[in-house]
């Protein structure tokens, strides 16, 4: 369905460098508005520019395709975009990424259109793409729920029964879900720092970070109706980065029986841009091997996983940032197509614009462990930052970003940044 729009000899017009996370290969999708002025509409994004597509589509650009008529690039978000489903996103990245190739004159040669509809980056503020409706967040990384259980219940009892049949997850809020940019305040909370003595409520004193993927529905399912783990992808509109920021002491207080609740539901940061399983296809690969096999609605032909790096920064106020830590998104355990299929197997209908995130997506190896808890081991190994400083949890005034990238020959299908820096408490 991706057409040539992912052929990796494709070069456009607009000059982008080889490491740009936003290449003709990529094209995806989010919502901005000039800043100096104007209203929000859909946008996509070429090296360091970004395409207004209200502007595109008022000059006749995408008449031929499902959009034609629906004024959803004059929305405010990409949910009537997103509602539209695949063949019409699969449309609108052909008809980009032929407007914006080297051999095509009709944008590049229209001054007057290009100077409307293509505006440099740093020109744009980029808004949270999707009126997100429900968050779900799984915990489908063996290597996360291996160490945290470790820690918790020590190494024989580290995966509970359930784990290798399941994908795991919780109900989120979707309130505090925040774009990249925006500022995280440090959270109040009951916490039971010293188990012989009462409860505590102050300020939380061990903020963290998770390194998650998060994926938005776009044609949901009907209340009642299952979707067949084969179909599963076709409800997908794209991903993003998630950063589901996390106070590990109020965690540790509060989630017996029912789960987190106040400790991950102050914010969640994910990236702007949302990136689409076409562009995604050319680094589709197989996830781990999954033994036991799982029941037959969660059995899925093919390969889930897709290959994108992924790394955590951490800038103490005012100084440069620190690698943390490098992972993958191949190595969860449980896919996408099977985190939604799961979902919905019992009936529960998922709308246009929710949002399933992955949980923390921690690797094989001790630095590609994604969440400080476990690159700090519960605060007993503090890291080094290059400045010498040392982290066992995020501190007041630290910016923390996550990116993450598909490497192509010569070219790099991104995520961009997921950005945000913790404010005291109040
Ligand atoms: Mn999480």
């Amino acid at each position: 369905m991706a057409g040539d729009a992912n052929d990796p000899k494709l070069r456009s017009w607009v000059e982008v460098a080889a490491n740009s996370h936003f290449p003709i290969q990529n094209l995806p999708f989010g919502v901005g508005c000039p800043k100096a002025g104007g209203e929000l509409r859909v946008c996509s994004a070429i090296g360091d520019f970004v395409l207004d597509l209200a502007v595109l589509d008022e000059s006749g650009a995408f008449d031929e395709t499902p959009v034609a008529g629906t004024e959803a690039f004059h929305e405010p978000t990409l949910n009537a975009f997103m509602a539209l489903g695949r063949e019409a996103w699969s449309a609108i990245r052909q008809a980009l990424s032929r407007l914006l190739r080297d051999d095509c004159g009709e944008l590049r040669d229209d001054a007057e259109l290009r100077e409307r509809a293509l505006l440099p980056a740093d020109a744009v503020e980029l808004q949270l793409p999707v009126d997100v409706g429900d968050y779900t967040d799984f915990y489908s990384s063996r290597e996360h729920a291996t160490n945290v259980g470790t820690m918790f219940r020590g190494a024989e009892n580290a995966l509970m029964p359930n784990w290798l049949h399941l994908p795991v997850g919780y109900h989120g809020r979707s309130s505090s879900i925040i774009v990249s940019g925006a500022q995280v305040r440090r959270p109040q909370g009951q916490t039971r720092p010293d188990d012989a003595q009462p409860p505590v409520f102050g300020a939380s004193r061990m903020v963290d970070f998770e390194l998650e993927m998060g994926f938005f529905i776009g044609p949901g399912n009907a209340s009642g109706d299952a979707v067949p783990v084969g179909e599963a992808e076709s409800h997908i509109f794209g991903m993003v980065l998630v950063n589901d920021w996390s106070a590990r002491d109020i965690q540790k207080w509060e989630y017996q029986p029912l789960g987190p609740f106040l400790a991950k539901n102050f914010a969640t940061t994910i990236s702007p841009w949302v990136v689409t399983l076409d562009a995604l296809e050319p680094f589709r690969c197989a996830g781990p091997a999954q033994e036991p096999a799982p029941l037959e609605n969660l059995c899925g032909d093919g390969d889930g996983a897709f290959d994108i790096a992924l790394e955590v920064w951490l800038a103490p106020d005012g100084g440069d940032a620190t690698r943390l830590c490098q992972s993958n998104f191949r190595y969860l355990y449980w896919s996408m197509a099977q985190q939604l299929a799961h979902h919905a197997s019992g009936g529960c209908n998922l709308r246009t614009g929710d949002l399933l995130a992955s949980g923390t997506i921690s690797g094989p190896t001790d630095d590609s462990r994604g969440s400080m808890l476990e690159l700090a081991w519960r605060g007993e190994q503090p890291l080094t930052l290059d400045s010498g400083e040392q982290r066992g949890s995020i501190q007041d005034g630290d910016t923390v970003t996550l990116t993450g990238w598909c490497q192509g020959d010569g070219y790099r299908v991104g995520f961009g940044e997921c950005s945000g820096k913790l404010l005291p408490a109040h």
